[in-house]
């Protein structure tokens, strides 16, 4: 198992998952919701500034694998200054390219995003840790909805 994992672990993910960018409270946040991965015992709670429909913070506290702080971090840093909408976009195809480990749909649509992305897609190998990658995403998803907790589904 270690040495499967071994090869997932790109260097992007030991420095967001040690260093994770983003992470503290936004004490008056607009939008929180929190996250739970019972399977991996991953949390996170999620904090998000709206300017409009435009999220203008985004910041993320919580524990868990180092996938997931690594995935909440790249996630916090993908959807600052992006609309709703775009941020709904990127959840929905980072979930097809940490499922199947790309993203045909995708169309070069926010091409630099996702090849940042990319750093992930290598859980696709592992079903158990996919949850892992896409729980700060589910979590997106529920703080964009008004939601306040999120499961990893
Ligand atoms: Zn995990």
């Amino acid at each position: 198992m270690f040495d499967d994992l071994r090869d997932l672990y790109q260097e992007v993910i030991l420095d967001h998952g040690r260093k994770p960018r983003n992470f503290r409270r936004l004490e008056e946040a607009d939008l929180s919701a929190r996250g739970d991965n019972p399977m991996c015992g991953d949390r996170m709670e999620l904090f998000l500034n709206m300017e409009g429909d435009r999220i203008a913070d985004a910041a993320f506290q919580g524990r868990g694998c180092a996938i997931s702080m690594a995935s909440a971090s790249l996630m916090t840093e993908t959807v600052k200054g992006k609309t709703a909408e775009e941020a709904r976009w990127l959840a929905a195809h980072f979930r097809e390219l940490a499922m199947t480990g790309s993203c045909p749909d995708c169309g070069g649509r926010m091409e630099d995003e996702m090849d940042r992305l990319q750093a992930l897609s290598g859980v696709y190998e592992f079903p158990s840790r996919v949850k892992c990658a896409t729980l700060a995403w589910h979590t997106l998803n529920t703080a964009l909805d008004g939601g306040k907790e999120a499961s990893s589904e």
